[in-house]
């Protein structure tokens, strides 16, 4: 278990802070705990890989730090802000200002352009922008595809364009769950390689993977089992982004 300095859990200095989370479902056949008292921070700029064999709760904290869900015990804090003081209008809000999500299945809306698709998150989020579309979509490579339907992309066009999409808005947060998991061997690299380019640049990326060499990547794993958080100690140069 990592030993976090109160420095790093002081939820004002976290870009994500979690206080004794837990999230019970209550179903028919009773309560299921799926994540138990979990208590950890990430700090802005970091790249942390959620690990864990099926069902050991991973999409529970993917839900809760992407704002789609809230604790039944326990503090969340997302860029300082306690979730629980949030309505669920509010929260909506929060989760379109905070998070960028980048799914395992792309999530493209089908008959929409790689750039419309982009925009269509700007226009969620507040109002389009065709230029700064364009310039998300030429940061990931994909200048030249702007008008594309998805269906005329690669799996990895698709997910460059996801990364466009995750990252229009400027959130803090990029938040992957498998971004490479739907991926062959030669997409997975590109996808891996602008995923290290946005870390370099300081995007904070939160990623759910099965695959080791993606874990590999980044500084910090945080493995769970059984709805227990096991944080393992940074590989990387992680000091000097402490400031
Ligand atoms: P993972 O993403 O690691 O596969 P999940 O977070 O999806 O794990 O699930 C963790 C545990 O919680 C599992 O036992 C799963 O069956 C249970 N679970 C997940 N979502 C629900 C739900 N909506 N209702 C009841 N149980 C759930
Ligand atoms: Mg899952």
């Amino acid at each position: 278990m990592e030993n976090l300095t109160d420095l790093e859990t002081r939820p004002d200095c976290a870009v994500i802070a979690l206080n004794g989370v837990t999230r019970e479902y209550s179903g028919r056949a009773g309560v299921v705990r799926a994540l138990e008292d979990a208590s950890f921070s990430i700090v802005a700029g970091e790249w942390v890989a959620i690990t864990g064999p099926s069902g050991s709760g991973k999409s529970t904290l993917v839900n809760l730090i992407g704002c789609l869900d809230r604790p039944t015990r326990g503090e969340l804090f997302i860029d300082g802000v306690n979730t629980a003081s949030l309505s669920p209008t509010e929260l909506d809000r929060f989760r379109a200002d905070k998070v960028g999500f980048i799914f395992q299945q792309f999530h493209l809306i089908p008959y929409l352009s790689a750039l419309e698709n982009v925009m269509l998150a700007q226009y969620f989020h507040s109002m389009t922008d065709e230029k700064e579309a364009r310039a998300a979509l030429e940061r990931v490579g994909l200048g030249h595809r702007a008008e594309h339907l998805p269906s005329e992309l690669s799996g990895g066009e698709q997910q460059r364009v996801c990364i466009a999409r995750a990252l229009i808005n400027h959130p803090p947060i990029l938040l992957a769950d498998e971004p490479t998991g739907n991926l062959d061997a030669a997409n997975q690299k590109i996808v891996a390689e602008l995923l290290q380019n946005l870390h370099a640049q300081g995007h904070t990326i939160v990623m759910v993977t099965h695959d080791p060499e993606m874990a590999a990547l980044a500084q910090r794993r945080i493995a769970l089992s059984h709805g227990k958080v096991f944080c393992h100690p940074v590989s990387g140069p992680v000091v000097s982004l402490r400031k």
